[in-house]
């Protein structure tokens, strides 16, 4: 019996020891990579984790207000009665991990009332509770627009939406024009889009983004980012320029003006399940007023409101020499540059053809054209 306590004793310091050290190494390096991300005139605060759980009531349910895939999201109060958003990561390594690390970053770069301001971030590591990183947000209080277009719920009002769109095409114009090295988002949806008490938007979630030098264009191997607002070219090919998020942009517009989804898999005509393709067709048959929501109707700028979804057809055109850059985009949508009359698709490669088993994505694949129509929109 004392020799089996005695054993128990030793396994327990050793553990006590190995654990200790492994958590104090998971501070240390996340701290000195967060550091160095980080200027320190950037005003970004440290919490700790005794800050975040009080701020939070402990991580409790009710204060629950997001799921994303890299964590869950709790609102908080600090003393001084600010209200903060905390993403509680999930992926926790001792080791760099490159999202958090990209997202930090990136959004400690820059300062716009159209994009979602990191307050500060938080390492932490115990015995009961392991490795843990927090990014704590100014809090948004209308949360993500897509809890606003899609469903029966109450309708968003044409002014509200006028005023969405024209945030978030503000806010891409930064990324793209107002900082050096331009940033491409990579996931512009309608759950990326905080909207804050008086509904104006703010881009959020910088998980995905990426730094580049003006004008440049990427190859890239991995592609990351949400069906449906997925530019073609880069989808199939890799190619990731300012076009993709202007892309995304086009997409989320044509949500936003018409209160469809993106994908939407539930209606009945498999060629119309993009909200691109079905867009198309409208504009192809002169019916563009019947994109537009019928739910704000009532409050009249009908020729505005087309205007709006002409910019929304252009942006997300399949052929990347023909989508405007989001400068351009926002001067159309203010009214003070001309739409160009929009050009015919490029054929596709391969007949469209409808898969039997319902199989959305291989018909949408088919029905796309080639490498080099979609560069030069022939
Ligand atoms: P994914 O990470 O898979 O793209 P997501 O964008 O919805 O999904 P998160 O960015 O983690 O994931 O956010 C989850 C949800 O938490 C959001 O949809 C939003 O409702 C809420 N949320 C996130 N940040 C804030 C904030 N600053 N203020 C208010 N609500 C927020």
């Amino acid at each position: 019996m004392i020799l089996l306590c005695r054993i128990g004793i030793r396994y327990w310091r050793w553990a006590r020891t190995k654990l200790g050290g492994k958590h104090r190494r998971f501070v240390r390096i996340n701290r000195s990579l967060l550091s160095n991300a980080v200027k320190p005139n950037m005003g970004k605060v440290w919490f700790n984790v005794r800050q975040i759980k009080e701020a939070t009531n402990n991580f409790s349910c009710a204060n629950l207000i997001g799921q994303g895939s890299f964590g869950m999201v709790y609102k908080g109060t600090l003393p001084d009665g600010h209200m903060i958003a905390v993403k509680r990561m999930k992926k926790c390594s001792v080791d760099e991990d490159s999202d958090f690390l990209n997202e930090v970053e990136i959004i400690s770069s820059f300062q716009h009332p159209n994009l979602v301001a990191l307050r500060g971030f938080g390492v932490a590591s115990d015995g009961k509770d392991g490795c843990q990183r927090f990014l704590v947000y100014d809090y948004l209080a209308n949360g993500s627009l897509d809890r606003h277009i899609y469903g029966n719920g109450k309708a968003l009002t044409w002014e509200q939406r006028k005023n969405i769109i024209m945030g978030i095409a503000k806010g891409l114009c930064y990324l793209h024009s107002g900082v050096k090295p331009a940033i491409y988002h990579r996931d512009i949806k309608a759950s990326n889009i905080l909207l804050d008490d008086d509904m104006n938007a703010c881009v959020a979630d910088f998980g995905l983004a990426r730094k580049t030098t003006e004008g440049e264009s990427y190859l890239v191997s991995k592609i990351a980012g949400t069906h449906g607002y997925l530019a073609p070219e880069y989808a199939l090919y890799g190619i990731l320029t300012d076009r993709s998020d202007v892309y995304s942009f086009g997409v989320l517009l044509l949500e936003i003006m018409s209160g469809r989804k993106a994908l939407d898999t539930s209606v009945a005509c498999s060629s119309e399940y993009l909200i691109t393709d079905w867009a198309w067709k409208l504009l192809k048959a002169n019916r563009v007023d019947q994109m537009v929501d019928c739910r704000m109707f009532e409050s009249g700028e009908v020729s505005t409101m087309e205007r709006f979804v002409l910019v929304g057809i252009l942006c997300a055109h399949v052929a990347v020499a023909l989508r405007p850059s989001m400068v351009e985009a926002l001067k159309m949508l203010e009214g003070e540059a001309t739409i160009p009359a929009i050009p015919d698709k490029p054929l596709p490669q391969v007949n469209h053809r409808t898969v039997a088993d319902g199989n959305a994505f291989l018909s949408v694949l088919d029905s796309y054209p080639s490498f080099n129509s979609f560069l030069m929109g022939r």
